[in-house]
């Protein structure tokens, strides 16, 4: 008989308590003044934040491997009086060298794809970005697959599912009384952390009615996934993107509500543009990279004044572009997770579901 391994929940405290002892722990945590959820360190949990491992984050997990900003590196200028034809720069070494060892705990299975995206930008070929490493190096991914999918939610459309675990070295099911787990990868990484806690990974044998609530968990969150938008084929989808790129009246027309605030791109997990600049007093600055927008007008504005993206309609049409086409061509896969993030916050509820339909339909 099948030997199913599970956490209880209600020893799941224990052990990430215990597991927080060895690794740093970021889980998603509830304010519970204003009811945000966010992956932040477990070390924050009190009376005012709380653990919520059912419903979304607001933001994805790129803040914690691509931070919003980040300093690269400080440096001073030397210079000497009686030679001042002749500039010293001294560099010193980038911060950020955290060495211990993290845990995230409850990401969703869209986010936990979102993540690889985030490798092939910042983790392959010779383009290895060492301060995204240093964060995303010795990471051990635990998923929790979505038994709840909101409207916005379309992961199946795009190839995904609310329990495609992908990547991540973990995946678990939450059946209410426990948190199975249904992905286990074989490295041995994860052979020694399952035997470092033994206690809290649990067997037994799968029984009938274990085996139904599962089934029936997963059937139903695929379902109403899958109710949420139609299947999109990554290479129909480029051609169409192709063929209508200059169809300007269309793009303006699908694009009118835009006001080109960028909120959509903030929260996006794959969105990955940033800018570097240097911040200076006297000989003393610093060099840090801050995100970047392409739906921001100041992204494309060049030194002469000219502006080749002038238009909201032109810059929100290389967004989509950048993930219902471009992305493709590159590494074969949309650049969209279907998290839904972006439909949820927009302020004038711009959905990128229905302008990728009108393109398709065009
Ligand atoms: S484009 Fe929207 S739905 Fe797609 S990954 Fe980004 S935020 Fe999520
Ligand atoms: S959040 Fe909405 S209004 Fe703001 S840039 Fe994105 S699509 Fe435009």
């Amino acid at each position: 008989m099948e030997k199913l391994i599970y956490i209880k929940k209600e020893s799941l405290k224990n052990f990430l308590e215990k597991i927080s002892k060895d690794y740093d722990v970021y889980l998603p945590i509830q304010n519970k003044k204003n009811g945000i959820i966010n992956f932040d360190s477990i070390n924050i949990l009190n009376e005012n934040y709380i653990m919520n491992l059912k419903e979304k984050t607001r933001q994805s997990l790129k803040f914690l491997f691509f931070p919003p900003y980040e300093s690269l590196f400080e440096f001073e200028y030397k210079k000497d009086i009686k030679n001042p034809e002749v500039t010293e720069i001294a560099l010193s070494k980038p911060g950020n060298s955290n060495l211990r060892e993290k845990v995230i705990f409850g990401i969703k299975p869209c986010d936990v794809r979102g993540i690889d995206y985030l490798d092939l930008v910042f983790n392959s070929g010779n383009n290895k970005d060492p301060y995204y490493l240093n964060k995303r190096e010795n990471t051990i991914i635990i998923s929790i697959g979505c038994s709840i999918v909101y409207p916005d939610c379309f992961c199946t459309s795009i190839g995904g599912s609310p329990f495609n675990f992908g990547n991540a070295n973990i995946g678990l099911l939450d059946i209410g009384s426990d948190l199975i787990v249904t992905k286990l990868d074989e490295s041995e990484k994860i052979k020694k952390f399952i035997a470092d806690y033994k206690d809290f990974f649990e067997k037994k044998d799968m029984d009938d009615e274990t085996e139904n609530k599962i089934n029936e968990i997963v059937l139903q969150s695929n379902k109403t996934c899958s109710t949420n938008w139609k299947k999109i084929n990554p290479e129909n989808i480029t051609a169409k993107m192709e063929s209508t790129f200059k169809e300007d009246a269309l793009w303006q027309e699908i694009t009118k509500k835009c006001i080109s605030c960028a909120a959509c791109t903030y929260v996006c997990p794959t969105c990955v543009c940033f800018n570097i600049a240097d911040e200076q007093k006297d000989k003393k600055g610093e060099r840090y990279r801050c995100w970047d927008f392409c739906t921001n007008y100041y992204y494309t504005l060049e030194a002469s004044g000219h502006n080749p993206r002038e238009k909201i309609y032109q810059r929100y049409r290389n967004k989509i572009n950048c993930k219902y086409n471009y992305f493709i061509k590159r590494n074969k896969n949309l650049y969209c997770v279907g998290c839904g993030r972006c439909i949820d916050v927009c302020p004038v509820g711009m959905d990128i579901r229905e302008i990728v339909s009108s393109i398709i339909s065009f």
